[in-house]
């Protein structure tokens, strides 16, 4: 059996990586407390974007907006790449920002379904059947990548 070798990534093949997840782990922390919830979200241009809902982690990003995502490829045990991206959460509330909530929302809805998951916990928790869904970016200030072969 071939050894296996991790090797870093360039800034280039990390962006590959992340225009083709649709999925990834989103961290955020308040008060040295670290959350790590998994997400759908789209990669354009230096920010993902994503659908959302009220709750703990939009509270903690809004107070602290240093944020990072967690994507990776996985076809086997010596054979994955693994990129984290670093940046900063940004809320697209209206009207400031309908030019970029249009265009996550253009951007997201090419996924099938892609607003249900988001929505469809929070029903669990509603009260009512009201739901105010929310769109925010990430604005990726660097990335680090790993990429294991054999
Ligand atoms: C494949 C997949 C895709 C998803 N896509 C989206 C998406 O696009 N948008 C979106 O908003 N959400 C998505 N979710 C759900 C997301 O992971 C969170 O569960 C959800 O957003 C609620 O997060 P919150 O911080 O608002 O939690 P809150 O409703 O505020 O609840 C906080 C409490 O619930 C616990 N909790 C919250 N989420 C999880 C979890 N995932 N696993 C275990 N415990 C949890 C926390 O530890 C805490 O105790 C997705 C989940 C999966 C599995």
């Amino acid at each position: 059996m071939n050894p296996m070798t991790i090797n870093e990534m360039t800034s280039d093949e990390c962006s590959a990586v992340l225009v083709r997840a649709s999925f990834g782990r989103l961290g955020c922390s308040l008060k040295d407390q670290a959350y790590v919830v998994p997400i759908y979200l789209v990669y354009d241009a230096s920010y993902f974007y994503a659908l959302s809902t009220e709750g703990r982690k939009i509270e903690w990003m809004r107070k602290n907006p240093k944020v990072c995502v967690q994507v990776d490829e996985f076809q086997g045990e010596s054979n994955w790449v693994s990129v984290i991206a670093y940046g900063e959460y940004q809320e697209l509330t209206e009207p400031q920002f309908t030019q970029e909530r249009n265009h996550a929302r253009h951007l997201l809805e090419k996924r099938p379904s892609w607003w249900q998951t988001a929505l469809a916990e929070r029903e669990l928790k509603a009260a009512k059947n009201i739901i105010d869904p929310l769109f925010f970016r990430i604005h990726v200030v660097s990335t680090t990548g790993l990429r294991a072969s054999d």
